[in-house]
């Protein structure tokens, strides 16, 4: 099954944190990546008073549960010695579980599609990048992403 997860850190050396992220799912096993977006480095959402994020997302195609892939995202993050001190303040890591082709779920440990994918540009803008067709799986966030103002987010070059 495939599944896209968005990344994104606004602690330390940002890109590194990314580039660490990314080998980290190249070894869970029965997963590969099968796509990257770019890099965006966006303005933080919520709690102003942090440095701006580096965000990306990549399609994974795997054949772990989608409970277990939320395991290693969670047990990814730790590795990263991330300590949630508040709701949207900054985190060296973060990952979520976006969407996942033929699955739904609504409970608080995993709600897939992720609920906030139609309301942030960090998100609509790698999605738009991997599906160019505004229809991830059956997701179609197409109408989002036009009308999402996206002057909060920029490429960034790594
Ligand atoms: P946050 O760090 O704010 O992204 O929240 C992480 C918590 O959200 C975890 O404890 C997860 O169980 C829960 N959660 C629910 N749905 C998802 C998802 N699609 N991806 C990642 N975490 C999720």
């Amino acid at each position: 099954m495939k599944a896209v997860i968005g990344l994104g850190t606004n602690m330390g050396e940002r890109a590194e944190n990314l580039v660490q992220a990314i080998r980290a799912f190249e070894l869970l096993p029965h997963t590969k990546i099968v796509k990257y977006s770019s890099v965006y480095e966006s303005k933080p959402y919520g709690y102003a008073e942090q440095p701006n994020f580096l965000n990306m997302a990549l399609i994974l195609e795997t054949s772990i549960s989608p409970e277990a892939l939320l395991g290693a995202c969670l047990g990814i993050e730790a590795g990263f010695g991330r300590i949630r001190r508040f709701k949207n303040g900054p985190r060296i890591l973060d990952l979520d579980i976006l969407l996942m082709e033929g699955y739904t779920s609504d409970t608080e440990l995993l709600r897939v599609p992720h609920p906030q994918i139609l309301n942030r540009s960090f998100v609509l803008c790698p999605l738009y990048e991997l599906f160019p067709s505004g229809v991830a799986f059956d997701f179609d966030f197409s109408e989002a992403y036009q009308r999402h103002p996206k002057n909060d987010i920029q490429p960034y070059r790594i």
